[in-house]
């Protein structure tokens, strides 16, 4: 419930006929039925709703506990965590399930960060000023550190 109060802000609204009841189902087919989400069931119209469709978690066979303290490791790291330290912090994740976690919520964090225009005053602890990039991926050297 935490989580369809987290997507629907108000109220659940279903995405073909707008209705607001639901039903929650848990898949038997899966494998690991018990540990997924459960979905949203339109008691209007009987489309199935995942609280996780339109988000970066769609589809992921990562579950979603490992998703919150990747997006924390992401969020923290100034100078750009590797998809092999987030991987070996989150233990059990391979390294490409890393980086295509890691591609996503790079991804989220730039369209997120394109909706706010600094304005007036800013004022910066420390920021990063261009730097020489000596090829694509982890081998780039980083960036100049300017103090404030
Ligand atoms: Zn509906």
């Amino acid at each position: 419930m935490h989580l369809i109060q987290l997507r629907w802000k108000e109220r659940f609204r279903c995405p073909r006929c707008e209705g607001i009841e639901f039903m929650l189902v848990r898949s038997t087919r899966c494998r690991d039925a018990e540990k997924r989400v459960p979905l949203l069931v339109c008691k209007s119209c009987h489309r199935q709703t995942s609280v996780t469709s339109g988000t970066i978690f769609h589809k992921s066979k990562v579950p979603l506990t490992k998703w919150s303290p990747a997006a924390y490791l992401v969020s923290i790291d100034k100078c750009g965590i590797s998809a092999t330290t987030l991987g070996r912090h989150l233990s059990v994740v391979s390294y490409w399930s890393a980086w295509l976690m890691l591609n996503k919520l790079r991804k989220a964090m730039s369209e997120r960060n394109s909706i706010y225009k600094l304005d007036g005053d800013v004022h910066l602890a420390e920021f990063f000023l261009g730097g020489i990039s000596h090829g694509a991926g982890n081998g780039a050297a980083p960036p100049h550190v300017v103090p404030s």
